[in-house]
């Protein structure tokens, strides 16, 4: 048997010693976006939007479809001009300053590569625009090739690549110029699911060699969970909540953002109880008490929503000893998806509550059959209270 590690305390001294990402610093934002707006003739399409990226943040705008992301991303990079507002790159104010001389590059989809050059010569085409010639070109072609891992189909044509192999072309192409900044419209929109994953670890590992600042669009928010510094999620045109990936799915700050990422339950009820740490909510449609233990003021008797992720839901035969948040129903639905189930359960208000388990052992599938009587429970911080 080996003995427990003992504690050093010079590791300790390291560890207080990580460095913080700069976002959590007071570091000097590379990207400022100043209330910029964008309006199509009397539509608006991106709503005094202020956000500030730092560097070597993979920053992402998570949002629906027509939500603005691509309009934000397209003034970034200088192709759309803002109705109002300012964005200063580095400290500079982007104003009338062109796409081609701002530090930044747009990495587009796939069939933006050129069908007529091999994979060497779309990767150098930025660099021969400029008037760069000879070695220099290859040798940072052949850098660009290895960190995208393409080292030996440099001179086979874009025809002659799967998918996966092109967008990391694409991205070699925008990156070759050493950009400070990158900009990622859905770029792993066109792969399959299996080779998004994939290709979502090694953009992450690209970023952090390179550390060029990213920012991604994208509508799908496990990419984003994924890729993400930060997430800005996004909807009619204005970013609802800015936070790290595990605060955007722990705590989210309102109805729309605990929808849109992720699956969450959802129980209407006004506050009965209202302490400092603890915010109580009598719901009709829960059948029962509710209690939250995180810091938000609410008013008694203000109508609000209680939201619980399905995987923080208990089920259980027994009622459990618990005053509040245990609620009662029959199972209406069971999906067994492999790794875990999924039980949809009726409450005799109406309601449908999801809760999912993990399949922990080959039997835990079964323990339940349709319309069972079953008690839901959870505990008081893996819920939060929602005002809007
Ligand atoms: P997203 O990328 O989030 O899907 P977009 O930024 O592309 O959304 O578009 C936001 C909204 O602005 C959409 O309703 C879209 O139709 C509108 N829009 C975008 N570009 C133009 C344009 N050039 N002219 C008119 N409307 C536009
Ligand atoms: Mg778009």
């Amino acid at each position: 048997m080996t003995s427990p590690q003992k504690i050093d305390p010079s590791n300790i001294g390291e560890q207080a010693q990580i460095k913080l990402p700069s976002w959590k610093t007071d570091a000097k934002p590379f990207v400022q976006i100043e209330n910029i707006t964008k309006k199509f003739d009397d539509f608006t399409a991106v709503d005094n939007i202020s956000l500030d990226i730092y560097e070597n943040e993979l920053f992402c705008l998570l949002g629906g479809s027509g939500s603005g992301k691509s309009t934000l991303l397209r003034m970034l990079a200088g192709f759309e001009a803002p109705s109002s507002g300012r964005i200063l790159i580095d400290g500079i104010d982007m104003a009338g300053i062109q796409p081609w001389n701002r530090p930044v590059n747009m990495m587009f989809q796939s069939y933006a590569l050129f069908p007529h050059l091999t994979v060497n010569e779309n990767i150098a085409f930025g660099l021969k625009r400029e008037g760069i010639r000879g070695t220099e070109v290859k040798k940072r072609v052949a850098e660009m090739l290895d960190l995208v891992q393409l080292g030996h189909l440099g001179k086979r044509k874009p025809n002659q690549l799967s998918g996966g192999q092109r967008q990391r072309v694409a991205l070699a192409r925008s990156l070759i110029k050493r950009p400070k900044l990158l900009l990622l419209d859905e770029p792993l929109g066109a792969l399959d699911k299996k080779l998004r994953e994939e290709t979502q670890f090694e953009l992450i590992n690209i970023q952090d060699e390179l550390g060029v600042t990213f920012v991604v669009v994208t509508h799908d928010q496990e990419e984003a969970m994924t890729l993400a510094t930060r997430i800005g999620v996004m909807n009619h045109g204005v970013i609802v909540q800015t936070d790290e990936p595990h605060e955007v799915y722990e705590y989210p700050n309102s109805r729309f953002v605990a929808e849109f990422v992720g699956s969450v339950n959802l129980f209407q009820g006004e506050v009965t109880t209202d302490e400092p740490d603890t915010v109580c909510v009598t719901s009709t449609e829960a059948g029962g008490v509710l209690c939250v233990n995180h810091g938000i003021s609410c008013a008694p008797n203000q109508e609000v929503h209680v939201a619980v992720r399905p995987e923080k839901v208990r089920i259980s035969e027994q009622r459990p000893d618990q005053p509040f948040n245990c609620i009662e129903g029959n199972i209406l639905d069971i999906a067994y998806m492999g790794s875990l189930s999924v039980f949809k359960v009726k409450l005799p208000s109406g309601k449908e509550v999801r809760v999912t388990q993990p399949n922990i052992n080959r039997e835990s599938g079964g323990r339940f059959t349709w319309d069972d009587k079953v008690f839901l429970s959870w505990d008081m911080d893996s819920c939060v209270v929602l005002t809007s």
